[in-house]
């Protein structure tokens, strides 16, 4: 489908579980050295074993600079280069406004949007070396498009990864390093079944296609998409479309 990156290094974020998991497996697949990064190493060794011999698992927190910095350092050792970054890591603990402290408002930031600032910085000087990158920044509907009682904060660090995004696409252009995002909406995740049936039933009946999705991040790393950079894609089974709940209802059940 796309030219081979067979053989290229990805590291993701955040791929012990879930999203990162799916996105890691499918790197695995079209045969890329992939570096799983998570704080919890026993988590990613098992999805490193999933893989195969060409990836493994490193232990780090991706909301500090050094443990950033060991992480980009051991796929240059592993790996010899850093092709592409998924930067995915994220939490989405729920807490009102009134309730949410401080502290719960920095550890969100800090996880999900700090983090791509410390983790796209810890790789540049290896994407810079080799005047070529791929970053794709996890986001999501929540926040840039929708809202979510208790996500205030949530929200706010996922729109603010897509204005890092922009000017961090303009900035390094000149290197042919590529910054886009990826937006899910409901994705089917071991955390997502933690909110419990309930939850996951109002999911799927308020999106189009009335199921829950998967993410792949291979398109934005891929040769074919080396012109398109600051961009963001949706991938929601059409979650944010209705006007209304009345929109969904003229469907009824197909
Ligand atoms: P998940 O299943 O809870 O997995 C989160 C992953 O991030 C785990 O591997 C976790 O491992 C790791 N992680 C958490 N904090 C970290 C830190 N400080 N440093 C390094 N790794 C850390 O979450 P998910 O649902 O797949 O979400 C992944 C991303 O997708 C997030 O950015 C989230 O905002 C976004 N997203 C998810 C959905 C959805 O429907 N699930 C929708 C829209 C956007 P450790 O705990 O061991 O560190």
């Amino acid at each position: 489908m796309f030219t081979s990156l067979k053989g290229k290094t990805v590291i993701v974020t955040g791929a012990s579980k879930g999203i990162g998991r799916g996105i890691a497996r499918r790197f695995g697949e079209a045969g890329l050295n992939v570096l799983i990064v998570s704080r919890t190493l026993a988590d990613g060794e098992k999805v490193a074993n999933e893989i195969g011999p060409h990836a493994s698992a490193f232990a780090a927190d991706v909301s500090r600079t050094d443990d950033c910095l060991a992480m980009a350092a051991a796929a240059l050792e592993r790996y010899g280069s850093i092709d592409v970054l998924c930067a995915n890591a994220g939490i989405f603990p729920a807490a009102k406004l009134g309730e949410m402290t401080e502290a719960d408002f920095d550890h969100v930031i800090g996880t999900n949007l700090k983090s791509s600032f410390l983790s796209v910085s810890a790789v540049l000087p290896a994407m810079k070396a080799k005047k070529k990158g791929r970053i794709v920044l996890t986001s999501s509907i929540t926040g840039p498009i929708t809202g979510f009682p208790g996500w205030s904060h949530y929200g706010a660090s996922k729109a603010g990864q897509l204005g890092f995004m922009r000017t961090a696409a303009i900035e390094l252009a000149p290197w042919n390093i590529t910054v886009n995002a990826v937006m899910p909406g409901n994705i089917h995740t071991e955390g997502m079944d933690g909110m419990g049936p309930d939850y996951i039933a109002s999911m799927e009946a308020s999106i189009p296609m009335k199921r829950l999705g998967s993410v792949s991040a291979l398109f934005f790393a891929s040769e074919e998409a080396g012109y398109i950079t600051g961009q963001q894609m949706v991938i929601d089974g059409g979650q944010v479309l209705p006007e209304s709940l009345m929109a969904l209802q003229e469907m009824g059940t197909a």
